[in-house]
């Protein structure tokens, strides 16, 4: 299994820490000729989702993304890169995000919370993290909420979190993933 980081901006490495102490191949996506390695899924990591999207753009990146997100690869967003999945930016996940909907001075904090099909006691630590306003088709499934917010959702190959778990060290969130990846999990069709 080998998953693609897209490490043009954020965090990145914690992602591929935390893939590596799963045992889990990885590398890193900067340019189109590193995209076109095989892969098995991908990841979007936090950061600034509005100078992830020009790169992307300038890049050459976003249609070759796009398409290959929209054929079935996984991939998992957290806080930017829920926001790339977003409608409005990459727009294949069916979901409408508010952007620091926590507020920009006061928006970072940690709670714990249950994840559908992950478990209780999922640490999530936010970090000008945006939430999920709606969820704008059946396909996608509400995967936890807190304060009443959705901060986590699946549509079949696509998984995105507002929270940072590749900040935290639990684990469950990402084999969540590697699960999905490796075809085990469809909770939606
Ligand atoms: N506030 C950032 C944005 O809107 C997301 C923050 C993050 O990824 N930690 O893109």
């Amino acid at each position: 299994m080998r998953i693609a980081v897209l490490a043009l901006q954020g965090a990145f490495i914690e992602h591929e820490q935390v893939l590596q102490r799963l045992g889990v191949e990885t590398f890193e996506v900067r340019q189109l000729s590193d995209w076109q390695q095989p892969k098995d899924g991908l990841i979007l990591p936090g950061g600034e989702s509005t100078v992830q999207m020009r790169l992307l753009s300038q890049l050459g990146l976003l249609e070759p993304v796009r398409e290959a997100i929209q054929g079935g690869l996984p991939v998992f967003g957290t806080c930017a890169g829920m926001i790339l999945l977003s409608e409005g930016y990459l727009g294949t996940m069916d979901i409408r995000v508010r952007r620091n909907a926590y507020g920009r001075q006061l928006g970072s904090f940690h709670t714990e919370g249950q994840v559908e099909g992950t478990g209780n006691h999922v640490p999530m630590t936010f970090i000008r993290a945006p939430y999920i306003e709606e969820i704008l088709s059946p396909r996608c499934q509400v995967l936890a909420e807190v304060d009443g917010h959705i901060v986590a959702a699946q549509q079949g190959n696509q998984l995105a979190t507002s929270f940072h778990p590749e900040l935290d060290q639990d684990l469950r969130i990402h084999q969540h993933f590697l699960q999905m990846v490796a075809g085990e999990t469809a909770l939606v069709a």
